[in-house]
């Protein structure tokens, strides 16, 4: 291994320990997943994490998601990795997104158009699971952020529900805002996204607990688990800092 893949093992573990600490402090009786935030890192680091028992990887380009996930290597050493899509949706790249091997959940979500262009691609593959995914809320009502409006979130998992029947709802993503510093209170995004679960579940007699909350990140991963989150999505604490992609990265 490589000195920079052992650091991100260092990493890895270490986020491992912490989430375990959280869960203890806080007696929970569930362990939140993890997934390991990879984008623009080389596929030797994401090799490195599946070796140390890591299973849940998440990327936020499609392209970058379909490089690595098809890389030769990446499939026959990480044959059980699990490929979460955390990125914003175009429709023209719905057919590449959903023939990514190993995709277990779309967690971006965020309009009816983007569900029945992810039903209608997953039902054309004629897989017998239906795909999973997360409706993405915009609690931080930022132009910039994607996902539904926070009063449009039980509507949009009603047509998930109702009109994609080879989408499997599992729970709401958020991203929020960057750079809230978790000393100042509960994060609102946070508490945000739990009230939109409070909501749907009210609207659509749901669980709570059939409704998964994807939410927190390298600077507050601890704080979105003690306020209920069961997905935390770290990059930089396990990969370290990322190179800024070209601003037309962005587009494409
Ligand atoms: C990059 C990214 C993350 C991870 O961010 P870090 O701050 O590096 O942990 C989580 N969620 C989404 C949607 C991302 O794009």
């Amino acid at each position: 291994m490589r000195m920079a893949d052992i650091d991100v093992v260092k990493g890895l573990l270490h986020v491992y320990s912490r989430i375990n600490a959280v869960c203890s402090n806080r007696g929970l009786n569930y362990k939140p997943r993890l997934v390991a935030v990879g984008k623009t890192k080389p596929k030797e680091m994401i090799i490195a994490c599946y070796e140390h028992g890591q299973r849940g990887f998440g990327e936020n380009y499609i392209q970058e998601l379909v490089d690595k996930s098809t890389d030769p290597e990446v499939l026959e050493k990480c044959a059980d990795i699990k490929w979460h899509f955390i990125g914003s949706i175009q429709r023209n790249k719905v057919p590449k997104l959903v023939s990514v091997p190993n995709l277990d959940v779309v967690e971006t979500i965020s309009s009816e158009k983007v569900a029945a262009a992810v039903n209608s691609a997953w039902e054309k593959l004629k897989k017998s699971d239906p795909l999973k995914v997360m409706v993405q809320v915009n609690t931080s009502r930022e132009e910039e952020k994607g996902g539904v409006e926070v009063e449009h979130c039980s509507e949009l998992v009603k047509y998930v529900l109702k009109s994609c029947p080879a989408l499997k709802f599992i729970g709401l993503m958020t991203i929020g805002k960057y750079g809230y510093d978790p000393s100042d209170g509960p994060n609102p995004d946070f508490m945000a996204l739990k009230s939109c679960r409070e909501t749907v579940c009210n609207d659509l007699e749901l669980q709570e607990n059939e409704v998964e909350l994807s939410m927190g990140m390298s600077t507050d991963f601890e704080q979105a688990i003690e306020l209920g989150s069961t997905s935390v999505r770290v990059g930089t604490t396990i990969f370290g800092y990322r190179e800024k992609k070209e601003p037309a990265a962005f587009t494409g």
